[in-house]
């Protein structure tokens, strides 16, 4: 693994993820006929005394995010020695991160079907996840979410009916390299395909984690083209997740965004302040602070994630003036559950960030073991409408597969019209009459 790292900070750092997994360089995944995977099963050493060079690492900076009990009490027991500063250090976190199951190994017992990755051929994503989010893998209530969410399983190999690894089709609304434009006045600006942890259930399997580098080298065609469309108001950088970038590049691309007299607002996707919550610096929130309106929607899972560490992000990012909403995939056994899902809505808006959309999981390859019926979802919303506040319910979506974009649900709340009446069911169940107009 240090191997590893010299070998990659011989690059400019500002070109490269902070480190690279075994996935990285990997081809497409396809969907029959040998795939072509990640190979999450390199047995490398855990880093328990970790021995890098320190003139490769930024210096740690200044008002770091402060490590809760869990992450002290993981830090002293598997990286003894390693002090608070480095594990407060964002570069830190990806430079030891765990991208195999062999080195996960030597901090949890892996499950059968864990283990029988380590004999397969690999997996459609790699595997990587910070030190700080494997921390939450020891929570004795909750770990076991974080476990089937981020680590990959044999059952990832079998591939259902109607699972695609491009299940939105984003591909063919693609106009040049890095876009996605599919509604009227938006776009979906695919900055990078790094992520800081990878999960199993990521609707961008097709894309994450297959070339080593940012994409800021071509960029270019898809800024000229939202240059060109003065119909785009709205851009959405999401990837892989825009804030593994250096605050150089990231910084780059809201400049040259916020220089299109037509883009209104923009907005960034990312899972960074809850799987590297020591990423979001004072730096880097008063460089984000000059780009407003804009927004960020963070990937939120379920409450076991509403660490100090990451409220302390989210408040960061909230101070800095940045509306924060959230945006979760419903997932059998991890949080298909009412009390869980209330939970995680109240819990977030506690840290002030606004539920937004609760997706149904896409149908990527080998997420049959993840989906969950409509029906259930639709539960869900209901158990939360009316039994919390309005703020804490999401909006509950499907996206369409083949690229129809996001279809709402809602359950069955009007009942029909009967003598100029519409017909009502409230939360409890119980019938109203509301004398319509005309
Ligand atoms: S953070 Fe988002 S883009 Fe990255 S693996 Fe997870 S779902 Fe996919």
């Amino acid at each position: 693994m240090n191997a590893n790292v010299s070998q990659r900070t011989a690059l400019p750092e500002e070109d490269v993820p902070p480190d690279s997994s075994p996935g990285f360089g990997g081809k497409k995944a396809v969907l029959s006929g040998p795939v072509s995977r990640s190979n999450p099963n390199e047995q490398q050493p855990l880093r328990r005394s970790v021995s890098f060079n320190a003139s490769q690492v930024s210096r740690n900076e200044p008002n770091e995010i402060q490590p809760g009990e869990a992450s002290k009490k993981f830090l002293q027991q598997f990286f003894p020695g390693v002090p608070l500063s480095d594990w407060n250090n964002w570069k830190w976190q990806l430079r030891n991160s765990f991208t195999s199951l062999g080195q996960l190994s030597q901090i949890i017992a892996l499950s059968g079907a864990e283990k029988q990755v380590l004999l397969s051929q690999g997996t459609y994503l790699p595997f990587r996840l910070t030190p700080y989010y494997a921390s939450l893998l020891s929570d004795p209530h909750y770990g076991s979410a974080i476990r089937k969410a981020m680590i990959p399983t044999i059952h990832e190999l079998d591939i259902a009916d109607g699972e695609h690894s491009d299940p939105l089709n984003e591909e063919a609304s693609s106009p040049v390299p890095h876009l996605v434009h599919r509604y009227p006045d938006r776009v979906l600006f695919l900055a990078t395909g790094f992520c800081s942890a990878y999960c199993r259930y990521c609707t961008r399997t097709h894309m994450v984690a297959k070339e080593k580098v940012h994409f800021n080298r071509s960029w270019e065609p898809a800024l000229q083209y939202i240059r060109e469309h003065k119909e785009i108001r709205d851009v959405l950088i999401s990837g892989g997740d825009p804030l593994t970038m250096p605050d150089r590049m990231l910084e780059q691309l809201l400049t040259e965004l916020r220089a299109i007299p037509h883009v209104e607002i923009l907005r960034i996707g990312t899972k960074v302040p809850v799987v590297l919550p020591q990423r979001i610096t004072p730096q880097l929130t008063g460089m984000l602070k000059q780009f407003h309106p804009l927004m960020i929607s963070i990937h939120f899972m379920h409450s076991v994630e509403l660490t100090p560490e990451t409220s302390e992000a989210c408040i960061r990012l909230a101070d800095a003036g940045m509306p924060l909403g959230s945006q979760t995939v419903l997932l059998k056994g991890i949080n298909d559950d009412i009390d869980i899902m209330k939970k995680l809505m109240q819990g977030l808006l506690k840290i002030r960030v606004r539920p937004y959309y609760l997706y149904q999981c896409d149908p990527i390859p080998g997420s049959a073991e993840f989906r969950i019926p409509v029906q259930k979802g639709l539960e869900i919303i209901h158990g939360l409408r009316g039994f919390t506040s309005g703020y804490a319910v999401p909006h509950y979506v499907i996206d369409a597969p083949g690229g129809g974009g996001k279809i709402p649900l809602l359950p069955e709340y009007v009942q029909g019209w009967e003598n100029g009446n519409i017909i009502l069911k409230n939360y409890e169940g119980k019938i109203f009459f509301y004398p319509d107009a005309g």
